[in-house]
């Protein structure tokens, strides 16, 4: 089924504004006038179109913990955040460890998916740490694996993650590690610092994460191999990663959202929807996470999507599950950090937002310009609108925002998924 869109006054990228036609699944005019007989008008005047979002770090939940998401109802999410494509991280149950379930996730994807899905493949067996899990076979599948983590847990052992970058090379993957020596690590509730000796909770040194990248982008360049960071936290980190790419290593790393607009003074509520991993972290972490996606030391904004059901969320602090939702707010959340803050413009925005993480993933067909002949892969966004986050308007299955109650600008307006319309008016097609 074929439609037409001409989306009228709009600002590809926040250039001035003009006239985009999509039709037959690519953006087949740019420019005034275009003919367009039989297209749907969508007046984007003010509206900035930016390439559809990639997101390297989702959960979806499904299989095994369909009560909290399931790939339909997170790629709703992440349609209605202007998201074209997701990677789904593999913490499922059971874990996607073999060509058998990432198959299986894949083609939910294709069956239900409002947008791409495509399957990270687990590191290890069962994410247990000890036993390569079988990389080739995840890599020769339909899913076409090109990437890998045990996310959620830390490939610790040093020999293991060797092994894993030398695997994955010779097919041009990539292991993103969740960098967290698990030793330094235990039982650990919030951040480690002054707050967490007056709150009590036991603390999550920044070096913990910081001993584990170094390691990684030092293995990394031993082996001629790419690793991703996930979720940097700390400007330690940040510090390491500028070190890393000033000598040319291969690696590239993501910061979530919440880190970039969250600090760890939320936990003194001992409000669980704050409990997350890595954890928040000071102003100071904040502000170096900032600097470092700005000049490109972070190259993507990933938003960690960890959807929990309510008893998980809503009891005390300790017996909390970490994780926020992010699909859903994502862009405004860094319009707010970085754009009207001065720090990114829209070009960069798409840059760090689709461009780069597509490339990370190696996912064609994202990541390309709002250019004429260019799969329609697009989002539609008003940056003059601003919002209050109710979590019963979300439509992710769980409702764990740690923004409910903001006020946030700008909204996705539309969101196109080769052509065809998966967003409209702010509302899931
Ligand atoms: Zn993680």
């Amino acid at each position: 089924m074929s439609e037409t869109y001409l989306l009228r006054g709009a600002s590809p990228l926040g250039a001035k504004p003009t006239d985009v036609l999509v039709r037959d699944g690519h953006v087949a005019q740019v420019g005034s006038r275009p003919s367009a007989k039989g297209a749907t008008v969508v007046d984007a005047a003010g509206l900035v179109l930016l390439p559809g979002l990639v997101d390297l770090h989702t959960h979806l939940r499904e299989p095994g913990r369909e009560d909290s998401e399931t790939v339909e109802t997170g790629t709703v999410a992440a349609s209605v955040g202007g998201y074209t494509a997701v990677c789904a991280m593999p913490n499922t149950l059971p874990a996607a460890d073999t060509a058998g379930v990432v198959e299986q996730v894949y083609r939910l994807g294709q069956q239900f998916g409002r947008c791409d899905v495509q399957p990270i493949g687990a590191v290890t067996v069962g994410r247990g740490g000890t036993k390569l899990a079988e990389l080739g076979a995840m890599a020769d599948s339909a899913a076409g694996v090109r990437m890998f983590s045990d996310d959620g847990d830390c490939v610790s052992d040093a020999v293991l993650m060797r092994r894993a970058l030398e695997y994955v090379k010779a097919f041009d993957g990539v292991i993103a590690q969740h960098a967290q020596e698990p030793r330094l690590t235990e039982g650990a509730q919030m951040n480690e610092g002054a707050l967490s000796g007056v709150l009590g909770l036991r603390g999550w040194p920044a070096v913990a994460e910081e001993a584990i990248i170094a390691r990684d982008v030092l293995l990394a360049e031993h082996v001629g191999s790419r690793v991703h960071i996930c979720h940097v936290s700390t400007a330690g980190s940040v510090e390491i990663l500028r070190w890393a790419k000033s000598r040319g290593y291969p690696v590239t790393a993501e910061v979530t959202p919440h880190h970039l607009l969250l600090t760890e003074d939320l936990v003194a509520s001992y409000d669980p929807i704050y409990k997350v991993n890595p954890p928040l972290r000071t102003g100071e972490d904040v502000e170096a996470l900032r600097s470092a996606l700005a000049d490109g030391t972070i190259d993507a904004v990933a938003t960690d999507h960890a959807p929990h059901p309510v008893e998980d969320k809503e009891c005390e602090w300790l017996a909390a599950a970490m994780g926020m939702t992010g699909l859903e707010t994502a862009l405004p959340v860094v319009q707010q950090a970085m754009v009207d803050t001065g720090l990114l413009d829209w070009v960069g925005v798409a840059d760090r937002m689709s461009v780069r993480p597509a490339r990370i993933g190696r996912l064609t067909g994202h990541g390309h310009g709002v250019e004429v002949g260019a799969p329609a892969n697009l989002t539609l966004y008003d940056p003059a609108a601003s919002w209050e986050v109710d979590p019963a308007e979300s439509v992710s299955r769980s409702r764990n925002t740690p923004f409910a109650g903001r006020t946030l600008p700008g909204r996705v307006v539309a969101t196109f998924l080769r052509g065809r319309a998966t967003v409209l008016d702010g509302k899931p097609q």
